[in-house]
């Protein structure tokens, strides 16, 4: 039987099914253990040191007791030192991106996707670089910066040489004042040499979702295809660091199996990342089950509730504090809202998951990968953001001024953010707000904007956005950065 060892580069021995039941038994013994519980709580609370905050996070025993505590008011003291970590690392600012679908030509027959090979009545579709780029403007034209690229896994339709001419063809589209600044992938597992490649094109962070952790029950839901290989899949990440990508994205697509098995999992993931990279994931995403052409998520009987799935997200927030955290339009404006409070650094705006879906007037439903929930526009997410008191950024400086990786997590570790993060978002909240808001919008931004460059610590650095903004308001210059 293999041996758990977070230091491992197989699969089965850092994702250890017997650590993780394990953890479970000691989770349930546990969950009413006051003392042990507040102990925990206590650990996971961010500290003052010097000038910058730090936070100790959490074992995946130790953040499985809390997911497994029933305790009200203890389950309301997460909430709380959640919302404390996010203020601590990220301050008030929600970064906004938008999926990009250029393929859904799949060769895998996963069950809860109907992007499966299987599906004959799906429209099959695969942008040309034309289509690229009418798809890029359109996205610019709503004052998206920030992309998260997405296709099924077809070696013959969608080589990688495709996803690089995606990428270039992103990236040169510039129009009016809009430019897309960064793009992540989300693609199937690869080798090394192709995440060079992405590296090599200038990609954000490279994101793939684990599905489930729970191996049994991952080679049942990928039956056919090259995804069946479950430690291909699971050590994808560790091939993707060697490739030279230093921010990589975990996910787990909630409702497939249990949901403490998969979260104790993901957290395994992460000690994972950091026992041998140095480094933990840039971002968890947390994705549920949705209805989509063929499927029925109540096919699974593992789905959540809302209020199960709010806790998971708290718990990923005590446990890795510097971790970005991101939930997509899969979820409603209304659990959106109650996710922003526990933790969640980033959402998608205005999203459409069908292959071109960007440049047609009506939403398209025939190449559509799931229902989307939230279905408001940009402007109106933006709007409703800052009317909870969150900055939306479309800041992407980190990865260009090269503060990936741990670069990008000392940022955080020393209370630089208000000096750095917090500027950018406000100057990139005054591009968009200039070249693409409603009046109401604008309005409420650019109160907001005078407001919060007040809170930024150093006076030159305040005077130099100040300074920025002003132009961005007179001119056509944009991004600026620090
Ligand atoms: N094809 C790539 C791969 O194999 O990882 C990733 C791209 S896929 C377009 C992005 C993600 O959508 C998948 O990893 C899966 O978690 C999610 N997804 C698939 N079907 C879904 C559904 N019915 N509801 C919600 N999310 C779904």
């Amino acid at each position: 039987m293999a041996k758990y060892d977070p230091a491992s580069l197989k699969a089965e021995e850092f994702i250890n099914d017997e650590e993780i039941r394990a953890t479970l038994d000691y989770a349930e013994e546990n969950r009413n253990n006051v003392e042990l519980i507040d102990e925990i709580l206590e650990k996971a609370r961010p500290v003052k040191n010097g000038s910058g905050v730090t936070c100790a996070g959490l074992t995946h025993r130790e953040a499985s007791v809390l997911l497994a505590c029933e305790i009200p008011e203890k389950i309301q003291r997460m909430y709380e030192i959640a919302e404390e970590i996010k203020l601590a690392f990220y301050g008030n600012r929600i970064v906004l991106f938008a999926p990009l679908y250029l393929s859904n030509y799949c060769v895998n027959g996963c069950l809860y996707c109907p992007y499966h090979m299987k599906n004959r009545h799906i429209a099959r579709k695969k942008l040309t670089q034309e289509e690229v780029k009418a798809e890029v403007i359109a996205l610019q034209d709503m004052g998206h910066k920030r992309l998260a690229i997405e296709a099924g896994e077809d070696p013959v339709n969608n080589p990688i040489e495709y996803i690089l001419d995606c990428i270039n063809t992103i990236y040169s589209v510039h129009h009016k004042n809009g430019d897309i600044r960064r793009v992540n992938v989300n693609i199937a597992a690869t080798t090394v040499e192709k995440y060079r490649k992405l590296k090599d094109a200038g990609i954000g962070t490279y994101i793939l979702f684990q599905e489930t952790y729970h191996k049994e029950s991952y080679l049942k839901l990928h039956p056919t295809g090259p995804k069946h290989d479950y430690d291909y899949h699971t050590e994808a990440m560790d091939r993707a660091m060697e490739g030279g990508i230093d921010d990589v994205g975990l996910g787990v697509l909630f409702g497939l199996e249990m949901y403490r098995y998969e979260f104790a999992g993901l957290i395994m993931h992460a000690e994972h990342l950091e026992a041998v990279h140095g480094v933990g994931p840039h971002t968890i995403s947390v994705p549920r089950v949705k209805k989509a052409d063929d499927i029925d998520p109540d096919m699974f009987d593992n789905g959540i509730d809302d209020d199960t799935f709010t806790k998971i997200a708290a718990c990923i927030r005590l446990a890795v504090p510097y971790t970005g955290m991101i939930v997509s339009t899969r979820e409603s404006e209304e659990v959106r809202k109650r996710l922003l409070q526990v933790g969640i650094s980033q959402v998608s705006g205005a999203s459409r998951t069908s292959v071109g879906g960007y440049t047609e007037q009506e939403r398209p439903h025939d190449t559509e990968q799931f229902d989307v929930s939230d279905q408001r526009t940009l402007d109106e997410v933006v709007s409703w953001l800052m009317d909870a008191g969150h900055i939306p950024s479309f800041c992407t400086a980190c990865y260009r001024e090269g503060r990936t990786g741990d670069r990008f997590m000392s940022l955080c570790k020393n209370g630089q953010i208000l000096n750095c993060c917090h500027p950018n978002a406000l100057m990139t909240l005054a591009e968009y707000l200039e070249d693409y808001a409603s009046p109401r919008t604008k309005e409420t931004g650019y109160r907001m904007i005078e407001e919060e460059l007040k809170r930024i610590p150093k006076d030159k650095v305040r005077e130099i956005a100040a300074e920025h903004i002003k132009d961005i308001r007179s001119s056509n210059r944009r991004d600026f950065r620090f």
